[in-house]
């Protein structure tokens, strides 16, 4: 027998969860379908790096949103995210300064604690790491880091409260619509009825969107972690540091190890399947990473790289997602394609895909930026400045 909900939402990353969650709070009963397990996808794997530097108001100020949720996470939510908050430190060339200190402008605006520091200031934060002669520095105090598979695990328990039901093991294979309008979904346990269904597939947007004959720009990626041993001298807890000068970052992992990675964005060129892809790191992306990450910390001249593996992007065009409804009045909602970096935008994400759901007149982050039309129009969501970074 089918089961009958007000939603369906396809997918229990964190943007299925967090909107689950907020669907609930507002009194929809949810059923959640998930092929895996909560939290099982690219969410588990991520780094979930909460930063606000973002060269765009609105997702500067989602992003804004997101800390003050993770560091509150406990009250607003329930249970714990896991956010450590260190800190977070972007490093840039010196030729960039008017983009960053516009960047800054923009940020400081909406209430970001962020600045330009001083070579000593950025020691005092970081000892061990140098500032090489041509860059500056901008830190967040209020950023960090949290769990991504505690966040979502935490956010799919927390919605139970509410007429959310978390179904694990249950693959979506088709989308019925009656007369232009979806009503439900086929799964591997069942059939299920709603009038409203999400698309939260992340990597497999593209292939939820087929069903009903889309065609949408989302490309599964594969994108790399590195995992190198800690030197000693090493703090174990310290800011995230995004090197944009060599496109490396890195980020404290455990008393014995440290997460690190590249930010180059040529993710975009690695399409793959995203059921069958290679899950380990390549031997000479470890290698890139620690050459790199040395030239800003010597101290990490003996590390060693302990692991690493590979994991998928939902990469779109402009590296921004689609939130929107397609066709529009249909019920079919996409909230798919978050590109490397929607971990830490889930908790505005998830106000704006409900606000867009419930046809809120005065929604807190208009979705609109985000909608699928923007490719055809060459309206993409870009920086204002120059000098931008992925958002
Ligand atoms: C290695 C890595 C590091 C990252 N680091 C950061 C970071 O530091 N900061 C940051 O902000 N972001 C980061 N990100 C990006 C961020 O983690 C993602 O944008 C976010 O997790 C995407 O969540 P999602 O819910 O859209 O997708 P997913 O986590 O992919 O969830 C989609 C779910 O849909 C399910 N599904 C697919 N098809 C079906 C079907 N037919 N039926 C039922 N279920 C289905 C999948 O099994 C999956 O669980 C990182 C990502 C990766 C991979």
């Amino acid at each position: 027998m089918s089961k009958t909900y007000d939603a369906i939402i396809i997918g229990a990353g964190i943007m299925g969860c967090c909107t689950a969650h907020e669907l609930g709070r507002r009194g929809l009963s949810v059923a959640v379908l998930e092929k895996g397990h909560i939290g099982e996808g690219p969410t588990g794997d991520s780094l979930a790096i909460i930063r606000q530097h973002y060269s765009n108001r609105l997702t500067a100020r989602m992003a804004y949103y997101g800390v003050r949720v993770f560091r509150e996470f406990e009250d607003r939510i329930g249970g714990d995210c896991g956010f450590h908050q260190s800190g977070f430190i972007v490093l840039s060339s010196e030729s960039n300064r008017k983009g960053l200190e516009s960047n800054l402008a923009i940020q400081k605006e909406i209430g970001i604690d962020t600045r330009i520091i001083s070579s000593e200031e950025l020691i005092d934060l970081v000892p061990g790491i140098q500032l090489r002669s041509g860059l500056i520095a901008a830190f967040e105090a209020e950023s960090g880091y949290a769990d991504a598979v505690l966040t979502v695990k935490a956010y799919a328990s927390s919605a139970k409260q509410y007429r959310v039901e978390v179904f694990e093991e249950t693959e979506v294979t088709g989308i019925s619509f009656s007369r232009e309008k979806v009503s439900g979904v086929q799964t591997s346990g069942g059939e299920f009825v709603a009038p409203v269904v999400v698309n939260c597939a992340g990597a497999w947007g593209a292939r939820i969107a087929a069903m009903i004959g889309q065609d949408i720009p989302i490309d599964a990626c594969r994108t790399q972690v590195s995992i190198f041993s800690k030197p000693d001298n090493m703090m174990s807890e310290f800011p995230v540091v995004i090197d944009f000068s060599n496109g490396s970052f890195i980020r404290p992992y455990s008393e014995e190890s440290v997460f690190g990675g590249l930010v180059e964005a040529t993710e975009s060129g690695a399409v793959v399947d995203p059921d069958n892809y290679e899950r380990r790191a390549d031997a000479d992306f470890l290698n890139k990473v620690l050459e790199r990450l040395r030239e800003t910390w010597p101290d990490l001249k003996d590390s060693v790289s302990i692991d690493g593996y590979a994991s998928l992007y939902a990469i779109t065009p402009d590296w921004h997602p689609i939130i929107d409804e397609v066709p529009a009045g249909s019920g079919f909602f996409i909230c798919s394609g978050f590109s490397g970096h929607g971990f830490k935008l889930a908790p505005a994400v998830a106000q704006m895909t409900a606000d867009m759901i419930l046809h809120e007149s005065d929604p807190m982050f208009d979705h609109q930026a985000f909608r699928l039309s923007r490719f055809h129009e060459n309206d993409s969501v870009e920086g204002i400045y120059e000098y931008s970074i992925l958002g």
